[in-house]
């Protein structure tokens, strides 16, 4: 599915409607270039659980809890990690396997470890449609 958004507020409401939908034990990937509104499509998920707390990329941890919503909800931001195994240490598959809802930002750099059962987000620009333009692509790869 392929979803156009023409603002920040638009995206963050993309994120809103999943997470409102969101079921125990979800892991959405996200993947896109620096700048273009994963943070702001992570907030509007967070929204869509219920958390009224303030999220922000987990800049110094690699993961952050929010526990206030209607499921937990486990955000990841794997831009520093050196390697999978790295994730292994931080109880990752404890994570993936709870009952809370994952979000992991730059996925791909962790492509070995995910979970065959994943909402794949791709969030893109495309500067000819305009600087606020932003392709969002939801994607669930086939399991079979
Ligand atoms: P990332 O986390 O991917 O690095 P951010 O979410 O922190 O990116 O920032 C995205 C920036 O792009 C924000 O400054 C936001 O206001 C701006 N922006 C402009 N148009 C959009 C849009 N359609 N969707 C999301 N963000 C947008
Ligand atoms: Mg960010």
């Amino acid at each position: 599915m392929v979803i156009e958004t023409q603002s920040p507020k638009e995206t963050f409401n993309v994120g809103k409607k999943l997470g409102e939908h969101a079921i125990p034990g979800q892991v959405f990937t996200l993947t896109g270039d620096l700048g273009v509104g994963k943070t702001v499509f992570t907030q509007g998920l967070a929204k869509g659980l219920g958390i009224e707390e303030t999220v922000n990329s987990p800049t110094f941890t690699i993961v952050q809890e929010y526990d206030g919503g209607r499921l937990p909800f486990y955000h990841f931001d794997v831009y520093r990690i050196g390697d999978a195994e790295e994730m292994e240490e931080i109880g990752f598959d404890d994570y993936i396997l709870g009952d809370g809802v994952s979000l992991i930002e730059w996925a791909d750099l962790i492509r070995e470890i995910l979970p065959e059962k994943r909402t794949e987000i791709l969030i893109e620009k495309d500067l000819e449609q305009g600087f606020d333009y932003r392709r969002i692509t939801i994607h669930e790869p086939d399991q079979s």
